[in-house]
């Protein structure tokens, strides 16, 4: 194949088109891999497809932990090419990870901390907090947030990787074919020097959300686009607003719609704009339109020069399993979410930290291979409840005409006023850890002997790491015991067979000991993944239909008293209807008497809104979901 064949990259990521002067993003050499003039097949142990912030924080995890493997990249360059704008905030259990990876102090350096939000609806200020005063990001000596462009992030983990050695980078190298049988997985690569096939043991896939293993794969997975598109603008000002994250829900100089602004690296402000329905994005994106935003914003006397303007069309996917084969999904190629909370980049940091050291357990011998499902296991419930919590939020953020649009006007007029109601106001849930749970245990077992020689508790509630000085265990280099994870033996009991085909799987099915991976960061540990096919708040979420009944074991809320037996897992209790179905009013006539007041001479506009406000009040003041749930189904049962 010629150099000219070679196709340049496009857009991906699901911008429609960019404008502005852009970033300038480094550019990385294309250096022909030693396959291309050789005619043996080269066999690597891990090759990753795919250099955005996923695949190079696991290149990174890996360099540092000395194991070898191969990244390639279609693109010469990090961010997207010509969509270099993209994630913003990183949240502190990223950070945690970027300091052990030693980038943490270059993105500190060149980034923005912020831990103030404000919620604006109109004039008014509904809601505010500070993520320093909140207990789940008082566990490490992180900051809450850092904001900074993603392609920073990404070139940053580029250099350490290159000081590291171990993980090779290629350029330019374009995955277009791929097949895997027991023995060994397959990849052909183009480059623009001609193309290559290469075999893995392992292969990661990072090629983000348009990834062509997921198709080629057939991985089955529930999507959902929606109609709410965005305006994503990178701008500099002359004036300088505060460094806090700042949300609209209606923004009078955005036609009541909702806007958000950051600041992140090079004093630029990240300014999105909700679009209308039936807008034109080529018309919203224009600059002197841009400009005239900026201008009812900040005022028309501000000086603004914009560095980059792009407009965006959400959607969610989520996959069914992450782990087909050899080969391992992570970051977008495994779910996509909005932006809403700042979720997709940190998921696929913390996907990338979970598969690296199992990894290297794995291949240096330390662990059995059956280790590494329980990245699928522990990551998928990670990608749906990102999925979950993004959709509610972009279902507040573009409500349904009717009901939906009334519920959200009444939470914003009460949340004004009541700080419960403050709660309901869904402008993005930020990502943060989930403290580990204190159910689970990790031993490391020395294989030849096979009793643990050593145990690592969890780290208790509301503590995810060591403190300063304290060394996190973990399996790397030098870590002479060999490393499995033991579990309750009725959970062992209940292990699903490892995936892999072949003899290997066989043999894997067949282990000795079941082990049970320690819950990576920003994972909550459970004492079983989540139920193939998606958990069921994802599933309607995504439009595939309705919730299924959890199996039995996932029923976990109702624990048989002790006394019953010996079973260690969750035991169902007999459905009661927690609704009160006796009299509890004090007064009936008198409580009717006053419904009927408080709407009389109401219009019927006005009435179903105070009818929204009633409810979400009352509903606060039952405080329980399963008492709501049943007196929603009581009302809608009950015959006209
Ligand atoms: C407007 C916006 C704001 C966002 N804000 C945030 C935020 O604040 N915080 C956050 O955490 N996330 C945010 N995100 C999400 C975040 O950008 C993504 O989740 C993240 O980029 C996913 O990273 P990835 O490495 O999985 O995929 P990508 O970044 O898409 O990387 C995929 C890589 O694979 C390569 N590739 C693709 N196909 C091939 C192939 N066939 N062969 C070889 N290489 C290939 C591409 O060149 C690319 O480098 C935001 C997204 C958008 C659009």
């Amino acid at each position: 194949m010629s150099l000219t064949t070679y196709r340049e990259t496009a857009h991906t990521n699901n911008y429609e088109f960019t404008s502005g002067a852009g970033y300038v993003l480094p550019e990385y050499e294309f250096v022909p891999p030693p396959e291309l003039n050789s005619e043996a097949r080269v066999r690597h142990p891990i090759v990753i497809v795919g250099g955005g912030i996923t695949g190079l924080t696991l290149a990174c995890s890996l360099a540092r932990l000395g194991v070898k493997a191969v990244l390639i990249d279609e693109d010469n360059t990090v961010g997207v090419k010509g969509a270099s704008s993209r994630g913003i905030c990183y949240t502190q259990k990223s950070l945690e990870i970027f300091q052990r990876l030693g980038i943490f102090e270059r993105i500190a350096a060149k980034g923005t901390q912020w831990s103030v939000g404000r919620t604006f609806a109109g004039d008014d200020e509904v809601y505010n907090f500070d993520l320093r005063q909140q207990g789940n990001f008082h566990l490490s000596s992180q900051p809450p947030f850092i904001n900074i462009q993603q392609f920073y992030i990404e070139a940053f983990l580029v250099d350490r990787v290159q000081e590291l050695g171990a993980v090779e980078l290629r350029w330019q190298n374009r995955l277009t074919a791929f097949e895997q049988t027991a023995d060994a997985a397959t990849l052909t690569v183009e480059t623009p020097a001609g193309s290559y096939r290469i075999e893995a043991d392992h292969v990661i896939d990072a090629t983000g959300s348009n990834s062509p293993l997921r198709k080629w794969l057939n991985v089955p997975f529930d999507s959902r686009r929606g109609d709410d598109r965005w305006c994503i603008a990178d701008v500099r000002f002359t004036t300088h607003p505060p460094a806090e994250r700042h949300t609209w829900i209606e923004a009078p100089f955005n036609e009541n719609r909702a806007v958000w602004q950051h600041l992140m690296a090079d004093d630029v402000w990240r300014i999105d704009y909700q679009m209308a329905p039936n807008a034109d994005p080529a018309y919203v994106s224009r600059e002197d339109v841009v400009r005239e935003r900026l201008a009812r914003q900040f005022g028309p006397d501000v000086g603004v020069e914009i560095v980059w303007v792009g407009p965006y069309a959400y959607r969610s996917e989520c996959v069914h399993a992450m782990r087909h084969g050899r080969v391992f999904l992570m970051g977008d190629s495994a779910k996509v979410v909005s932006p809403f909370g700042a979720r997709g980049g940190n998921t696929g940091v913390a996907d990338a930290d979970n598969l690296a050291w199992k990894l290297a357990a794995v291949l240096r011998g330390k662990a059995d291979a059956a280790l590494l499902q329980s990245y699928q296991d522990e990551r998928l419930e990670a990608a749906q409840q990102n999925v979950c919590v993004t959709n509610r939020t972009a279902r507040f953020l573009r409500p349904a005409d009717g009901s939906e649009r009334l519920f959200r006007q009444a939470a914003i007029s009460l949340a004004k006023q009541y700080p419960f109601a403050r709660s309901l106001i869904n402008t993005g849930r930020m990502a943060v850890a989930q403290p580990l749970q204190p159910v689970q245990r990790v031993h490391l077992r020395n294989r030849q002997r096979g009793r643990p020689v050593g145990a690592e508790r969890a780290f208790p509630m509301g503590r995810r790491h060591p403190r300063p000085g304290q060394r996190p265990a973990e399996l790397g280099p030098g870590r002479s015991a060999g490393a499995g994870v033991r579990r309750p033996r009725a959970r062992r009991a209940a292990a699903p067979a490892p995936t892999l085909p072949g003899r290997a799987g066989a043999q894997r099915a067949g282990a000795r000991h079941r082990r049970r991976a320690r819950p990576g960061p920003g994972t909550r540990a459970r004492p079983q993944g989540p139920p193939a096919g998606g958990l069921p708040c994802v599933r309607p979420r995504l439009g595939a239909g309705a919730p299924r009944r959890l199996p039995r074991r996932h029923r976990r809320n109702h624990q048989r008293p002790a006394g019953h037996g010996h079973r260690a897992f969750p035991w169902p209790a007999r459905r009661q209807n927690p609704m009160r179905q006796d009299l509890h009013f004090q007064d009936a006539d008198a409580f009717y008497e006053q419904l009927l007041d408080a709407h009389a001479g109401l219009s019927r506009e006005d009435a179903e809104l105070l009818n929204a406000r009633l409810i979400l009040l009352l509903a606060n003041q039952i405080g329980d979901a399963k008492v709501l749930k049943a007196c929603i189904e009581a009302a809608k049962r009950t015959p006209s």
